[in-house]
């Protein structure tokens, strides 16, 4: 196909037509100019296209958990229904990703392994879903928080035994090192689950069994904590400073600071119930996190955006394109802002390479307009090509359909 722009994963091609060719699940060629005559894409019936980006990464969601259920009573009573159920949200969810542009998840845990068994159909079902990452149960200390999606590892002889266990089915161990941020007082609630030794222990043991590790982690006491520790990347990471991102960006700890659910408790405080006053200190954190993101692009830590999609107010999918906005607003480049949503979890995570480059994988987004003219593009996506698999949002061929279709002959975890 001949593209008039697009963004490689490091960088933009502004001027001039490219002529990219896909065969089967790689992108084999990448050509200057317009060379439609000598090259075309066979089953991608995409001829000339006004921009391409690689596939989009959702570095930080919750595939279970349908983010745009706003109404708390019914979160809650969710909880209790089937894992068919939730098995089928998360189906939506990562129907909804794809629409949005988005060709790998990495989702960051649930307790009912819904993720898992998402990452096998999404694997083994051949239609146009993304590749998911999965975290599955993560690691907490005794009797702390996140007792919802993660395992208890009570003391150190039983960081092997879990860790393992947790190695042989989970893509990246996810640590619970903090609480959750008490927003009225404007700071994290408890203290950190783990000391430095047994931080170490999960992150050397987890490393040894070849699985990357992130932490759940907000303010200096956790983020300290992870850093010393090893750890590979900090979710969240509220309430950040310098001292903090200048050791990050030395060990290249990445960053994923997930705006989106903070975001959204700043701008609807009816659905939390919170006053002007903690309004208030909700923009007064939002603000400081922005500037910590852009000093940490500055220094040179690798920055991921993931949305925490699935977050109460959070939906999947266009979730993730409003994290790459925040990334914008807080002065980042689009091709700093973009790098973070495509190339830069995938060289951090170990993924191959996607996107329009010879040998990457055939993961690519087709949309209306550049958003390195306007950043709206990101929101008009015309195509998302997966190898032999197109999906036109909105235009037929929707995973629902074919889901349910095909949905008994490869019923999971058989
Ligand atoms: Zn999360």
């Amino acid at each position: 196909m001949v593209t008039s722009s697009m963004f490689d994963g490091e960088r933009y091609w502004g001027e001039g037509a490219r002529t990219v060719v896909i065969d089967g699940d790689i992108v084999s060629d990448v050509a200057d100019g317009d060379q439609s005559s000598f090259f075309s894409c066979p089953g991608v019936e995409i001829e000339h296209v006004a921009f391409l980006m690689p596939g989009l990464v959702e570095g930080h969601a919750h595939l279970f958990l349908n983010g745009g259920e706003l109404d708390t009573a019914v979160r809650s009573a969710y909880l209790k229904s089937s894992v068919d159920n939730m098995v089928g949200v998360g189906r939506r969810n990562l129907q909804l990703s794809a629409e949005a542009g988005v060709t790998l998840v990495r989702d960051a845990g649930d307790r009912f392994g819904v993720n898992h068994i998402l990452r096998a159909e999404a694997a083994s079902s051949g239609f146009p879903l993304p590749r998911v990452r999965s975290a599955g149960l993560g690691v907490r200390g005794p009797r702390g928080y996140g007792a919802f999606m993660a395992r208890e590892v009570g003391d150190l002889t039983q960081v092997s035994e879990v860790i393992g266990e947790l190695a042989e089915e989970s893509d990246d161990i996810k640590v619970i090192l903090t609480g959750i941020i008490d927003f009225e007082a404007g700071a994290v609630k408890g203290v950190p689950q783990f000391d430095v030794d047994s931080c170490r222990k999960i992150v050397e043991t987890a490393h040894s069994a070849g699985r990357k590790t992130f932490a759940h982690c907000s303010g200096l006491d956790g983020i300290a904590i992870a850093v010393e520790a090893g750890i590979d990347s900090i979710e969240h990471g509220f309430f950040m400073n310098e001292e903090m991102l200048v050791a990050m960006a030395e060990q290249q700890v990445a960053w994923v600071p997930t705006f989106s659910p903070v975001d959204f408790q700043w701008r609807s405080p009816k659905w939390c119930g919170w006053d002007p006053n903690t309004q208030g200190m909700l923009r007064r954190i939002l603000d400081q996190h922005s500037r910590q993101v852009a000093l940490a692009a500055e220094l040179g830590v690798p920055l991921v955006c993931g949305s925490d999609a699935g977050s109460h107010g959070v939906p999947h999918g266009s979730s993730l394109i409003d994290e790459v906005e925040f990334f914008s607003k807080a002065g980042l480049s689009m091709q700093t802002a973009l790098a973070s949503a495509t190339s830069v979890p995938r060289r951090l995570w170990g993924e191959e390479p996607a996107g329009p480059v010879k040998q990457a994988r055939a993961e690519l987004v087709v949309l209306a307009a550049s958003p390195f003219d306007d950043l709206t593009a990101l929101r008009r996506v015309e195509a998302v090509i997966m190898g032999r698999n197109v999906l036109r949002p909105g235009r037929g061929n929707t995973i629902d359909e074919i889901t349910v279709k095909n949905l008994n002959a490869y019923r999971p975890g058989g």
